[in-house]
């Protein structure tokens, strides 16, 4: 089967907002093995949105429209359907009853514009949306299933859930696309690359994509067959992607962070971290605060910008500072192991750098970095390097090594055990 889909919305054609409601339909069409063949962006304008329905009608087996259900007068999705299918709007009863019923739960009278979201389209079917107040609708025209659905995305999602999923259930041979994300992190994506490489004649080249972002890689896979065979396939190939990529792999699924897996290694191992920071100005600690329930493993952190600061907090020698600069492996060292003493935690992590965009010289280029990881033994591990970008990627990648040396480090400390 074929699809298009139509985001309705004026903002959709500016610059504050993208249209984000096709990745969902686009994700949903292709587990079920639809292809979207057309994608549009229409403005609140009736005429342009009745002269696009026309173009897509009859065309296509399936077309679905997101937004313009709202009561303003800028919402005109269902006015400018109806007239590209040639039928009447109507004022539903048992809808209208519906939208008051809301408001009267909040406590107040529905609004006179609201009777607007009560009109559907003669021969439509009312799909329930219990997340807002105007219902989707759903019709056959012309040998096209046309969907016309909210643009609040968390609506939206509760509709092609519960409404369209199900029609697709139904219609489909069941057989569709699934994909899944091996994540990969501080390796050049050449790297990574040429690690999957073997993969690419076992299961195919179209199937695995990589896309780099700072400091990380994803490696992703997609997986056909029916729901069953999909998962069961994915699991395969994502395991195989993580062998093939070895320990720099540190999870799977768009929501798994570098700092999530981080703090469940230390959560396992009943392990603390704390973080002496300089050019990083605490975004290590705002990362690992990311994770929930993060007090029982993150201890606290100094961000120690002025040499006095380094000295007076974090107890760096005032010897080691004039001698070897802030910036160098000893002060890195000093700030790993002063922030795990002064704070009392398993691991300190030190880190000092030039992020730039002064502060550069020969020696020591903007983009140089020290990091340090005091660990529990008193052990400590040191690297330097030399990161690219602007200050706010210099910023991030630091964060970005700092976090993957404490999950190296976790990794062997758990092995040995
Ligand atoms: P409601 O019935 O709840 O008023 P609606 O169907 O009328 O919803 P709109 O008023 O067009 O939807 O949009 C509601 C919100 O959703 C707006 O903030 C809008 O920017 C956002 N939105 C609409 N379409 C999209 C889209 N394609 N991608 C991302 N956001 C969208
Ligand atoms: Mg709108």
């Amino acid at each position: 089967m074929e699809a298009a889909f139509v985001a309705v919305g004026s903002e959709l054609l500016g610059t504050q907002r993208l249209d984000t409601n096709s990745l969902l339909i686009t994700d949903l069409l292709r587990r079920h093995g639809v292809r979207l063949r057309r994608k549009a962006v229409v403005g609140d304008d009736e005429e342009e949105l009745c002269r696009e329905m026309q173009g897509l009608l009859g065309r296509f087996p399936l077309v679905l429209v997101t937004g313009g259900l709202g009561p303003t007068a800028d919402d005109v999705t269902r006015q400018a359907v109806a007239r590209a299918c040639g039928r009447e709007l109507v004022e539903d009863a048992a809808v209208l009853a519906d939208v008051e019923g809301k408001f009267r739960a909040l406590g107040r009278a529905m609004p006179e514009v609201n009777r607007r979201q009560a009109q559907v389209l003669v021969g439509s079917r009312v799909l329930a949306n219990p997340r807002g107040t105007a219902p989707g609708l759903c019709l056959e025209q012309g040998g096209t299933t046309l969907f016309l659905l909210p643009g609040v995305s968390r609506e939206l999602e509760g509709l092609l859930r519960h409404q369209v999923e199900p029609w697709l259930e139904d219609r489909g041979d069941g057989q569709g696309i699934e994909s899944g994300v091996v994540k990969v992190a501080c390796l050049p994506e050449s790297v990574v690359e040429e690690r999957v490489a073997p993969a690419y004649a076992e299961i195919g080249r179209e199937r695995i994509s990589l896309l780099a972002s700072p400091g990380e890689v994803r490696v992703e896979v997609t997986a056909r067959g029916d729901a069953d065979q999909r998962r069961v396939e994915l699991d395969r190939l994502l395991a195989r992607i993580e062998v093939l990529v070895g320990e720099a792999a540190y999870g799977r699924g768009d929501e798994t962070t570098l700092e999530g897996v981080v703090g469940g290694l230390l959560r396992e191992r009943g392990a603390t971290v704390a973080t002496g920071e300089s050019c990083t100005g605490g975004l290590v600690a705002q990362r690992l605060t990311e994770i929930p329930g993060s007090s029982e493993l993150f201890v606290g952190s100094v961000v120690a910008y002025s040499d006095p600061a380094k000295e007076r907090l974090l107890r760096v020698p005032a010897e080691e500072l004039s001698r070897h600069g802030a910036v160098s492996e000893p002060v890195a060292r000093s700030l790993a192991t002063g922030a795990r003493q002064v704070l009392g935690a398993d691991w300190g992590i030190g880190i000092t750098g030039i992020a730039g965009p002064g502060g550069g010289t020969e020696e020591k280029p903007v983009g140089t970095v020290h990091l340090a990881l005091a660990g529990p033994d008193e052990a400590q591990t040191h690297r330097h390097i030399r990161l690219p970008g602007d200050r706010r990627q210099v910023r991030w990648l630091a964060s970005q090594v700092a976090l993957e040396m404490l999950r190296r480090e976790l990794l062997g400390s758990g092995r040995q055990r």
